[in-house]
């Protein structure tokens, strides 16, 4: 990732790819206090467009309050330096990489002159799980790790430390000839992906977790705008692992991993062990979206100029 042709937003300016590179004593890389985003532009008729830009910088600040973090900079700023990293970059498609950490002025928890310093990364990354995933749909398991207690690192914020927790949970998946896993919360009911929100669908009905043990997902936002805006009903709730064996459809939702099928859970098929019609319809409203095919929210969609 590091060794490349480009520019990286680094503190208010654009670096060379290479040289965007941070001292062994960064305070973040020791004990992951770092909050990040990951935005995805697309090309569009009319142009290449940011999906959501405002929704990310707007959370990436959520984040970075919740874990007290100052970041130095506004949020117009931040969207400007994410408008650039695409721009300057060339790129008609993007998936776009802020973060927030603290810098290698001090060492130690106790540290109190940290900085925190900003980049805003983007390059072309194709689909998360790849394109037969999004078309016949992936296959998941239940971890063994317990999904982050509300009151342990907090769920509401994009943290970098988080990620420990999805690493372990995502490896220990593969291992087992998985794509992706299921994490539960504390009490046993559904919470997400490692990096995904989930949805199932039950007899018309569309059923997701509420925000408690997992992200507030900017497209499970979405999914939930189109399919209210379709006449779909919706129901935020506590799931459990059983009612998504027996469910009719389940999909997972993120800015990387888009609209993606679930077509087996714990070895048992989902429905028709395929992508079912309703998660279909809302991935192609999703695509539509995203891709400027539809004029429907273009509040949405910044262009990158
Ligand atoms: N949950 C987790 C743990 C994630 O990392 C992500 C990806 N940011 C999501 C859910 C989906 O969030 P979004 O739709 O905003 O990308």
């Amino acid at each position: 990732m590091a060794d490349r042709d480009g520019l990286i937003w680094y503190d208010g300016e654009m670096v060379e790819w290479r040289n965007a590179t941070t001292h062994v004593l960064t305070h973040s890389l020791h004990y992951g206090m770092g909050v990040f985003e990951g935005v995805r532009a697309y090309e569009t008729p009319q142009g290449t467009a940011i999906f959501r830009l405002k929704e990310h910088t707007n959370r990436l600040f959520e984040s970075a309050h919740i874990m007290g973090m100052k970041i130095p900079y506004s949020q117009d700023e931040i969207n400007a330096a994410t408008i650039a990293a695409v721009r300057d970059n060339n790129l008609a498609s993007a998936y776009i990489r802020p973060l927030a950490f603290y810098g290698s002025e001090g060492m130690g928890i106790r540290a109190d002159n940290l900085r925190v310093h900003v980049i805003v990364a983007a390059w072309h990354w194709g689909a998360y799980m790849g394109e037969e995933a999004l078309k016949t749909g992936i296959r998941i398991r239940t971890s063994s790790f317990t999904r982050h207690h509300v009151n342990i690192t907090m769920t509401r914020a994009k943290s970098s430390g988080a990620y420990v927790n999805s690493m372990l949970a995502l490896q220990e998946a593969v291992s087992a000839g998985a794509d992706e896993a299921l994490l539960l919360d504390p009490e046993g009911y559904v919470a997400e992906g490692s990096g995904e929100n989930i949805f199932i669908v039950k007899n018309g009905v569309i059923y997701t977790p509420e925000v408690t043990a997992c992200l507030n997902g900017i497209t499970r936002n979405t999914i939930l705008t189109l399919a209210g805006e379709r006449g779909i009903p919706v129901v935020e709730k506590r799931i459990t692992r059983d009612e998504v064996y027996i469910a009719d459809e389940a999909f997972f939702t993120g800015t990387a991993a888009e609209v993606t099928p679930i077509r087996e859970v714990d070895g048992r098929q989902i429905g028709c062990g395929s992508r079912g019609p309703i998660t279909g319809q809302l991935q192609s409203a999703y695509f539509d979206l995203v891709t400027g095919k539809t004029d429907a929210h273009s509040e949405w969609r910044t262009l990158v100029k």
